[in-house]
């Protein structure tokens, strides 16, 4: 995996003291420093690390897409960006630029967690902070997981899921968690790691990874998203299947979730003018109801069925769901008629 090394850190004054930045320091000792007293949008065009507080909400309803089916997601904005640049990743469109965003006001964020958390004890949370960067893949440079994970151990309403393409997990060993935190992979045949995400550790490494961590008695989650179509795709994703329950027993996965690749028109022009190699975006992509291009339903059916099959050799329960997809696609793959769209979130595990 390619570490993030940033050719200088930038912090905005009035971070000093914050442990995020006490943290980056003490690991990027090398890398030279600048203070400002505001962040400026040309700072963020250079390949830097960018130290600031978040004056918005951390906590926020995941995005999802209208019209598909909702799996009532919640995600915390902790970080935006990341140095890991797969071809399809929608920061591209989203933060069009190349620096990495911490916020280290993470007190702010634990705040309103304890606001939220503890004022609805009877509803149940699934938060994640892998929506806007990668959870883990600075992780070994911020540490924010130490923060993290045994803030989460206190919460009986709610698991954190950190989700990940890297290795950077050392920080997790040895922290109380009390089974509330997920450790989850994305994860993709070696063929495509190679060409789309290649600056990620290979599927092995991942594996291993995430054996590490169940060892240490963290659940762990798979992500099949986006799954990629090509000619021979069926031989490589069961073999993927087969290597993932190689390494990890089907006892220590909470879920698996699958989605097959789909993006947003905008997108396609910033993947052919950084990636001309990248043949993703061609094919036969439609505009589905929610404004995202994706391969047309039977072919989406036909890819889900048989990934759902493959994994159903390993496992009769794994919780196995898909990411922004419609009900019909839902009742095709799992023959259930999810009546309303926010049914799915009550059908979820809770530890
Ligand atoms: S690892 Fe995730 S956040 Fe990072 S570039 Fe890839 S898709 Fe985007």
């Amino acid at each position: 995996m390619q570490k993030f090394l940033p050719e200088k850190i930038i912090i905005e004054r009035g971070c000093e003291d914050d442990v995020i930045t006490m943290n980056v320091l003490k690991k990027l000792s090398d890398v030279s420093v600048e203070y400002y007293d505001k962040i400026q949008s040309e700072h963020l065009k250079q390949n830097v690390l960018v130290i600031k507080k978040y004056n918005g909400k951390f906590f926020k309803r995941c995005p999802c897409s209208p019209e598909v089916v909702c799996c009532g997601y919640y995600v915390l904005q902790n970080a935006e960006n990341c140095h890991l640049n797969c071809t399809y990743c929608f920061l591209h469109e989203y933060s069009d630029y190349n620096a990495v965003i911490v916020y280290s006001n993470v007190n702010k964020m634990f705040d309103e967690l304890r606001g939220i958390l503890g004022k609805n004890p009877s509803k149940f949370y699934r938060i994640g902070t892998g929506e806007f960067s990668d959870s883990m893949a600075i992780d070994d440079i911020t540490e924010v997981s130490k923060l993290m994970v045994p803030f989460f151990a206190d919460y009986k309403n709610a698991l954190l899921e950190l989700k990940t393409k890297s290795t950077c997990i050392e920080n997790l060993s040895g922290l109380e968690h009390r089974g509330r935190t997920v450790i989850s992979w994305s994860v993709n045949p070696d063929k495509v790691i190679c060409k789309e995400e290649s600056l990620s550790p290979d599927l092995d490494e991942r594996l291993k990874a995430a054996k590490y961590v169940a060892e240490r008695n963290y659940r762990i989650g798979f992500h099949f998203d986006p799954v990629i179509y090509y000619e021979g795709w069926e031989e490589d994703y069961k073999e993927t299947i087969e290597k993932i329950f190689s390494f990890v027993s089907y006892d220590d996965i909470i879920w698996i979730s699958l989605g097959t690749f789909r993006y947003i028109p905008e997108l396609k022009n910033a993947i052919k003018r950084k990636f001309p190699m990248s043949k993703i975006i061609y094919g036969e992509h439609i505009l589905c109801a929610d404004g995202k291009m994706r391969y047309i339903k039977p072919l989406r059916v036909d890819i889900y069925q048989k990934i759902l099959s493959w994994i159903r050799e390993y496992s009769e329960d794994v919780f196995v769901y898909l990411c922004m997809e419609t009900k019909e696609v839902w009742r095709k793959v799992f023959n259930l008629e999810l009546r309303r769209y926010n049914e799915l979130e009550k059908l979820f595990p809770r530890d």
